[in-house]
């Protein structure tokens, strides 16, 4: 089976690949199986070290992976050098984790008490098409350091870049069979990883409804699982906030890869008693947002990802209360739009588009019941002056990824991950070693 990958930007193909379906999911899981046996007893120095040749190899192909997503997602240049770049920094950070993979000595009676953390097997990692670079480093990289396997499987629309990184791996020097790319349908490739019983864990990102079927198709093997979901996040801005930078903000908090991101703000909570003067702010924010060529630097947004999206993003939009501009012609484009006051449903669902709403609220106990009226809890922001309140905010708030007079939610040494039904886990930081591992506990007695 082939697939025609398009440039969103253009809706013109520019490549057609080779699909894998259910017997290619098998033999790559196989491939990967076996090169579990050897990568596990890669002494610590020497997998750590692979690793860095791998991020070497990513940082020297930068560019070329970069324009690869401008083409295959219609991400702007800057962010696809950044995504790419994430990669590279992901691999070199956790590249020092299999030489610091430490167990624990515990003191019992009669003897000593060890644990080792232990790697799993093959870890399956199912990759959507909104970050398909970050998102697939995330899942494989800590794997990969602690041992483990990985056969990834891309999102059917940007298969292009992990297809690349594939390539790198084996230029790195990674065995083959340690990281297998297999490009294929969910319901086919995707549900194999899940029913494989060679495959010890699934890191799955996508939508929260994929998510929720994967969930019970792992729990027939009770096989370990990471889930990171959708978002609805909040924006929250106080009256006694520098309202200039919070509302010069808030566009690239929403409309940053065109809304396609699970961070998305997607709603703005702002005090009544700024409400108007925020609005007054805003409109100019947004309507000179700079959507169109991707590959120009000076861009801040390109298109969606597929006609299906931009349908979808539209239903959304009745009567918005202003618009910023977006090309005409061919490609997936949608203008940058403030949606003041929103319908229940812009509101409730996750639009993964470039539609924001706007709130009122009346007092901070008003803001903390808003931002959590939601089945997600991904992310968010609060804006204000009052260091007191924006920690009593920044606790109030049931969401994994908080930032103060900030929009920013990503840092690959810091712990990400959703709350509710955003998500089941958490990844990045120094703690995601503990996904992709197992505690063995031995007792060696020294009785006599
Ligand atoms: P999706 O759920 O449709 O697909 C995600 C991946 O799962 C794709 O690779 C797809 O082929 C695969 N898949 C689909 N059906 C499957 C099945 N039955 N079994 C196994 N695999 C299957 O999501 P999408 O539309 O590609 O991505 C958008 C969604 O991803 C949004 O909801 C967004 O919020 C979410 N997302 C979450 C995060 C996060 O970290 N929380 C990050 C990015 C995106």
């Amino acid at each position: 089976m082939t697939y025609d990958v398009l440039n969103p930007a253009t809706e013109k193909v520019i490549r057609t690949i080779e699909l894998a379906g259910e017997p290619e999911a098998d033999a790559a899981i196989a491939k990967a199986a076996r090169a579990f046996e050897s990568w596990r007893d890669v002494n610590p120095a020497d997998r750590g070290r692979l690793l860095r040749r791998f991020a070497d190899a990513v940082d020297a192909d930068l560019e070329n992976l970069a324009a690869l997503e401008v083409e295959n997602a219609g991400h702007t240049i800057g962010n696809a050098r950044w995504e790419a770049g994430n990669v590279r920094d992901v691999l070199t950070y956790y590249a020092a984790a299999p030489e610091r993979l430490f167990g624990k000595q515990i003191p019992v009676a009669g003897g000593i008490n060890v644990t080792f953390q232990e790697p799993l097997g093959v870890v399956g990692v199912i990759v959507p098409w909104n970050f398909p670079m970050p998102i697939a480093g995330w899942g494989f990289a800590p794997a990969l350091a602690a041992g483990n396997t990985v056969v990834l499987k891309p999102a059917e629309l940007t298969p292009l870049t992990a297809i690349r990184l594939g390539e790198l791996a084996l230029e790195a020097g990674l065995p083959p069979g340690v990281f297998e790319v297999v490009p294929g349908p969910g319901r086919t490739v995707g549900q194999r990883f899940v029913t494989h019983p060679d495959v010890r864990k699934i890191v799955f990102t996508g939508s929260t409804t994929v998510g929720k079927q994967i969930m019970a198709g792992c729990a027939d093997q009770v096989k370990r699982l990471t889930l990171e979901l959708g978002g609805k996040s909040a924006n929250v801005v106080f009256a006694d906030a520098d309202l200039e930078k919070a509302a010069a903000q808030a566009p690239y908090g929403v409309f940053d890869n065109a809304g396609q991101d699970c961070c998305a703000r997607s709603r703005i909570l702002v005090e009544r008693t700024v409400y108007d003067r925020f609005m007054e702010l805003l409109e100019p924010a947004v309507k000179n947002f700079k959507v169109g060529d991707p590959s120009d630097p000076a861009t801040e947004m390109g298109p969606l990802i597929s006609k299906a999206q931009l349908e979808q993003v539209a239903s959304y939009v009745e009567d918005p209360a202003f618009q910023g501009t977006a090309p005409s012609g061919p490609g997936f484009w949608f203008p940058p739009t403030v949606l003041a006051p929103p319908s229940d449903r812009a509101v409730r669902e996750e639009i993964f588009g470039p539609v924001v709403a706007v709130i009122p609220f009346e007092d901070e106990a008003d803001a903390v019941r808003i931002a959590n009226d939601s089945e997600y809890g991904l992310s968010g922001s609060i804006w204000t002056r009052d260091v007191g309140r924006a920690i009593r905010v920044g606790r109030g708030v049931e969401a994994g990824n908080l930032s103060i007079n900030s929009n920013s939610s990503v840092r690959y040494s810091t712990p990400f991950g959703g709350y509710k039904q955003s998500g089941l886990g958490r990844e990045l930081g120094p703690d995601a070693l503990n996904a992709f591992t197992e505690t063995k506990n031995i007792f060696i007695s020294t009785e006599d």
